[in-house]
């Protein structure tokens, strides 16, 4: 694929003075000077890739994409190493989802290869975006959009890809902080032949409400529940879940509803080379707190990009019942575990280059 690099003018380039305070930059507020863009049509199939300004879109109302949803979206880092290397951790694993999300969407394919060479042109144009301070990254969002004009429902003829650059703090800016979850059977995030597998705007959009519901709790995110039983643990929604049960490393199957974390994926086969054992089956939010108060489920950690691991110290059941509303919590303490510092500290090596990753093809030098 040729990429097009559109100039830009030196005087409309963005200021990096933001980069100095990587505590305050939060998490997608700022964004590079340039994006890459590729439409794609019936005919041309993908032409007209271009590195340009980072800048408005142009849309007519009745664009597809603004009125039934057809959007898909990844997020991978660009890390820096001590001694100034870019290094993407697993890209390949975002390219592949991505396929596989436009796959459900009805939407084109993309050339793993040519995904991949865009990501890497882009990021190396952008270079000097990417923090220097350890917990601090760029973030990288690839995006697909439906673009054909029309109100009629079906799948569009046209879409544009882009990627966006985002330099992003650390996830936790009080440092590795445990976080609270409300498990709840009143809201479902995705049921078995829907598009929880992907990712897609949609999901995001019908789970706001729940979120809502969290935080009037007191909980930062929601863990979902699967649709049919209203029983067992999927995912966080943005992340995904694991329990230390019996010393084992164990996170929810793979059921069809659930997204494929790379993070649950790395962490899984990171365990394993630790020597730690691990487990995908069903878990019950009943096995939950019943383990947790017999002392035989003793950690628990979300699992995804933006955060990596996120230790959690509480969940909150709201359960709806014939008799009204019961909320249940259960504890796992107040500093992150033994195993989820373990995996955080290895994982965050491997991704700043410290350590040597334990498969091949994890880190990708830019
Ligand atoms: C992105 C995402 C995750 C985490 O996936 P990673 O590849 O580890 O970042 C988990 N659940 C949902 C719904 C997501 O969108």
């Amino acid at each position: 694929m040729e990429i097009e690099i559109v100039p830009i003018n030196e005087s409309e380039l963005k200021s990096k003075e933001v980069l100095k305070q990587p505590d305050s930059l939060g998490f997608g507020n700022y964004f590079t000077n340039r994006m890459f863009v590729v439409k794609w049509n019936e005919g041309k199939g993908w032409h007209d890739a271009k590195i340009k300004k980072y800048e408005d879109f142009q849309m007519d109302p009745a664009t597809l994409v603004l009125h039934y949803g057809q959007e898909i979206f990844e997020g991978l880092k660009a890390f820096r190493s001590k001694n100034g290397e870019i290094l993407l951790f697993r890209p390949k694993e975002n390219i592949k989802r991505m396929n596989r999300s436009a796959e459900r969407m009805s939407m084109p394919q993309m050339d793993e290869k040519d995904m991949l060479d865009a990501i890497i042109k882009l990021v190396e144009l952008e270079k000097d975006w990417v923090p220097k301070e350890k917990g601090a990254s760029l973030y990288i969002r690839p995006t697909m959009i439906a673009t054909e004009i029309g109100l009629g429902v079906r799948p569009s003829s046209e879409y544009l890809f882009y990627l966006i650059l985002s330099p992003s703090g650390p996830y936790f800016k009080e440092g590795f902080k445990p976080i609270s979850l409300l498990a709840t059977d009143k809201y479902v995030r995705a049921v078995p032949g829907g598009v929880g597998e992907a990712k897609t705007g949609g999901n995001y959009a019908a789970s706001l409400k729940a979120k809502k519901l969290a935080k009037d709790y007191g909980c930062k995110e929601v863990l979902w529940l699967d649709a049919y039983n209203k029983k067992f643990i999927e995912e966080v929604g943005a992340m995904n879940i694991a329990f230390v049960i019996n010393d084992v490393v164990t996170t929810p199957r793979l059921d069809g509803s659930i997204l494929h974390g790379i993070t649950r994926k790395s962490v899984l086969q990171l365990s394993k080379k630790l020597g730690l054992k691990v487990s995908e089956r069903e878990i019950s939010i009943h096995e939950i707190f019943e383990g947790a108060q017999n002392g035989i489920v003793t950690e628990c950690f979300g699992l995804g990009t933006a955060a990596s691991i996120a230790p959690v110290k509480e969940i909150k059941y709201l359960h709806y019942t014939d008799k009204g509303e019961q909320l249940k919590s259960v504890k796992f303490g107040d500093e992150p575990g033994e195993i989820a510092k373990l995996l955080y500290g290895e994982l965050q090596a491997i991704q700043y280059g410290e350590k040597e990753p334990p498969f091949e093809d994890w880190i990708v030098k830019i």
